[in-house]
């Protein structure tokens, strides 16, 4: 397959370029810098992989057999008015540049998927519901950003599949919210991050990648998908098998606002949280590699 990627050179997109190169697959990458992208991505290692900046975004994704749509400002900073604004612009620019494009596209090379991430914040905070693909949305700042970021991407629906995926907390050595949080377990002992009693709805790396791969490839997966584990656990959980894991007893509560000085307000996705399973996931058949938190965990950490 040919696959254009936005975002490909953030946390999860990495990866998923490690995976279509392995597979063989062609990949190009739509930057906003291309210089940065090609010292993430050096030849010697990714022969053949083509990196764009606008506007040569077109004549990557006009030939395409897939697009996956990554791109946006990270929401774990400090939010200002500004920045709150970019969190949800950037993702409506570069979704609507890729739709558009894709729109636009002759039939013949047309891609004939759209793979696109979303966040399981559609759902707004719960620390008693329990969220599936069918639930509606929440009203804080983020389930709109969600609802608008998934209403531009579905602009692409009647010329291609969509599939957009409601990515939990994603967990994994190299970067997102982990590698943040871990330090901090260091420097508090580990221990509950306020309440504990909060849902952290998360999923490990390689499977968020294998999900967006099936997405890719399968037919069948169309819609939204939500891309979290089975099993996802209260705070308090995640945070004793991570001060196990990290051969730390878990006894010292971290406080919110050491939490909220690593992660800005972004902190509200773990400080609030929500309970998503994912249904559709599992009506398709998909296996997960990690299930459960404490053998993602382990994975992680050893
Ligand atoms: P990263 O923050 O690691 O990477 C996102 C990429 O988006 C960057 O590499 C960059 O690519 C591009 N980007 C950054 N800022 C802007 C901007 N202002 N305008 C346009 N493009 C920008 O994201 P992740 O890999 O962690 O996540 C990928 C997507 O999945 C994101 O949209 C994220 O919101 C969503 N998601 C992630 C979760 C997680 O736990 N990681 C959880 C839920 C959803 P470049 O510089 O090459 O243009």
């Amino acid at each position: 397959l040919t696959v254009s990627i936005t975002g490909a050179t953030g946390f999860i997109g990495r990866r998923l370029v490690q995976r279509l190169h392995t597979d063989n697959h062609n990949i190009r990458v739509l930057t906003r810098s291309k210089s940065k992208a090609e010292l993430i991505f050096p030849a010697r290692e990714f022969p053949g992989i083509v990196i764009a900046e606008e506007p040569g975004w077109k004549d990557c994704i006009q030939g395409s057999d897939g697009v996956v749509n990554l791109a946006g400002l990270p929401i774990s900073t400090r939010w200002s008015p500004e920045i709150k604004k970019e969190i949800k612009q950037s993702r409506i620019r570069v979704t609507s540049k890729v739709v558009s494009l894709i729109n636009d596209a002759p039939d013949v090379a047309r891609p004939t998927v759209l793979v696109s991430a979303t966040a399981v914040g559609y759902y707004g905070t719960s620390e008693t519901a329990i969220f599936d693909e069918r639930s509606p949305s929440g009203n804080d700042y983020l389930a709109e950003v969600c609802r608008e970021w998934e209403a531009t991407a579905l602009g692409a629906n009647k010329n291609v599949r969509v599939a957009l995926i409601r990515i939990g907390v994603v967990l994994g050595k190299e970067g997102g919210a982990l590698a943040k949080m871990i330090p901090l377990f260091n420097l508090f002992a580990g221990g509950p991050l306020g309440s504990g009693r909060q849902w952290f709805s998360w999923i490990h790396l390689d499977d968020i990648v294998n999900l967006i791969y099936e997405a890719l490839t399968n037919p069948s997966y169309n819609g939204v998908i939500n891309g979290t584990a089975p099993n996802p656990v209260k705070l308090a959980e995640l945070c004793e098998r991570l001060g196990a894991a990290m051969g730390r007893p878990s006894w010292l509560p971290v406080p919110d606002f050491a939490l909220k000085a690593v992660l800005g307000e972004g902190a509200s996705v773990v400080l609030e949280g929500q309970r998503v399973v994912p249904t559709r996931a599992k009506e398709l058949g998909f296996t997960f590699k990690y299930p459960t938190v404490k053998e993602a965990l382990k994975a992680i950490l050893s």
